[in-house]
């Protein structure tokens, strides 16, 4: 089953090009981002290359570079990365290409462009800890007299404020992607722009 979608190659049309994509990214976390010689070793080494993720490393920084935006915003491999830092560790220019990921992440964000596991994933760390998505395992648990989902820190209302407070301070709440309210509405309004 495929999980994620192949970039559409069409979406390749250099008239369609944002020249101010790779600044735009750069602020967001990958300051070095100029530095890439395209030269593929992150991508030789990420594991997800291997499994068939389209659009690792090298292909995702160049796209950025060459301001392909429709291109980063529809293709969610980015959302796949394991966060294991391989492709930091083997670049001969010293770039940090997983921290390119996560500027890429939060530029995704910034518009809206999300899977929408990734917003059950928001919605279940907001409101029980869990940053991975259940949907599975409830009632199976359910069933045998367990409570749907395993309790976290969380489970102390205390805990539970004090993480829901620190995330109503971060741009996750501005954009309003999840409730976050004290009555479950969105803080600022979510947009009338589509998540995924
Ligand atoms: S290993 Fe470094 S220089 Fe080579 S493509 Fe990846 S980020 Fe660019
Ligand atoms: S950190 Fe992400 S992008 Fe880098 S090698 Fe690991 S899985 Fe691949």
């Amino acid at each position: 089953m495929l999980l994620f979608k192949e970039p559409d190659p069409t979406i390749f049309d250099p008239t369609q090009s944002d020249p101010g994509l790779a600044d735009t990214v750069r602020t967001l976390g990958a300051a070095d981002i100029f530095a890439c010689t395209q030269c593929g070793k992150c991508a030789a080494a990420c594991p997800l290359v291997l499994t068939g993720f389209p659009f690792f490393n090298k292909r995702l920084i160049q796209t950025i570079l060459m301001g392909f935006k429709e291109l980063l915003l529809n293709d969610a491999s980015i959302w796949a990365c394991q966060s294991c830092n391989r492709c930091t560790e083997v670049c001969p220019q010293g770039i940090d290409s997983f921290g390119i990921i996560l500027a890429a992440r939060r530029f995704a964000v910034s518009e809206y462009a999300l899977p929408a596991m990734a917003v059950e994933g928001l919605r279940s760390l907001y409101e029980t800890g869990h940053a991975v998505h259940l949907a599975e395992a409830g009632p199976p648990r359910k069933k045998i007299g367990l409570p749907e989902k395993p309790p976290t820190t969380l489970a102390s209302s205390k805990a539970l404020g004090e993480v829901q407070a620190i995330m109503r301070r971060t741009a996750l709440a501005k954009l309003g992607i999840i409730p976050m309210g004290p009555t479950g509405e969105s803080l600022y309004g979510i947009t009338d722009k589509k998540l995924w």
